[in-house]
């Protein structure tokens, strides 16, 4: 339930922050990174696939399992979740979107200047030169689960071409954590939608509001654990965020 304290806060901010895990793409049919473990990539862990050293060591099996996921984001549409995120800039002073997700989403609901914390499917570049990388749009149906896919190569270097987003133990963009970190900081309230709160340094950005004096709000369909300072509404991103866009400013998304 929308708590009045929550739409209140709501009403009065200034600055709002959105901050989106795997969960806010999960009923556009995104796997989230557990789902993911679900399929003919079930054999796999996808942190096996998050790391330079996974890249390296089998290239294909790796690119075959990006290509898999571009392709479903490519043919799934943005959810009521992201379209609710969208129409709140609408009723707010200033919204601030940052998310871990590395598809485009919200982007695709109407928001601007969407934070990336984690890259893009979108983005490839050279492995050994980090030269970006344009892809083709998909021309058939999503490809095969479970193909292995050659990448393609580099025009400058020869090197494979990689996925643009960031592994585990690689440094989040400079620029894009920067902004993260100061919007959280920054905000009145701080919204953490759909997120497991277990990849790090993201998850801090929650922390770094609540110690800033922002009202923090988790959306997730699965309770956990929180200080008695923040709050908690239970259920589906979409659902969730829509009635709260509802309960606070009277509208429902279009
Ligand atoms: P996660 O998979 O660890 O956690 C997903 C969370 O979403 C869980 O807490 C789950 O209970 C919740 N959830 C599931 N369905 C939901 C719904 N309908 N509404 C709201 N919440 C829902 O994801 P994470 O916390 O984002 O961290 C995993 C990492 O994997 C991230 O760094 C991200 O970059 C990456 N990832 C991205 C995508 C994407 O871009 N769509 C998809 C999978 C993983
Ligand atoms: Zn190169």
């Amino acid at each position: 339930m929308a708590t009045n304290t929550v739409t209140q806060r709501l009403q009065e901010a200034k600055h709002v922050v959105v901050f989106t895990g795997a969960g806010a793409s999960a009923e556009s049919g995104i796997p989230t990174f557990r789902d993911a473990l679900v399929g003919l990539w079930e054999r796999f862990d996808p942190a096996q696939f998050a790391t330079p050293e996974a890249f390296r060591a089998d290239p294909s099996l790796c690119w075959g399992w990006y290509e898999w996921r571009r392709n479903k984001v490519i043919h799934a549409q943005p959810n009521g979740a992201h379209i609710a995120i969208a129409e709140l800039a609408s009723h707010v002073p200033r919204l601030t979107v940052v998310t871990q997700n590395v598809d485009d989403l919200h982007e695709r609901a109407g928001n601007q200047d969407v934070i990336h914390l984690h890259g893009s499917l979108h983005s490839p570049k050279c492995i050994d030169c980090g030269i970006a990388h344009t892809l083709p749009l998909p021309t058939d149906a999503l490809p095969e689960n479970g193909r292995r896919i050659e990448p393609p190569r580099c025009t400058a270097c020869n090197g494979y071409v990689r996925p643009g987003v960031v592994w585990f133990g690689e440094m989040l963009p400079e620029d894009a954590w920067s902004a993260g970190l100061a919007a959280a900081e920054e905000c009145d309230v701080f919204l953490s939608i759909g997120t497991s709160g277990s990849v790090y340094p993201a998850a801090e950005l929650p922390l770094r509001a609540l110690g800033h004096g922002a009202t923090v709000v988790h959306i997730n369909p699965e309770r956990f654990d929180i200080s008695s300072q923040e709050h908690f509404l239970e259920g589906a991103a979409s659902v969730m965020m829509q009635k709260l866009l509802r309960e606070s400013f009277g509208d429902l998304p279009a």
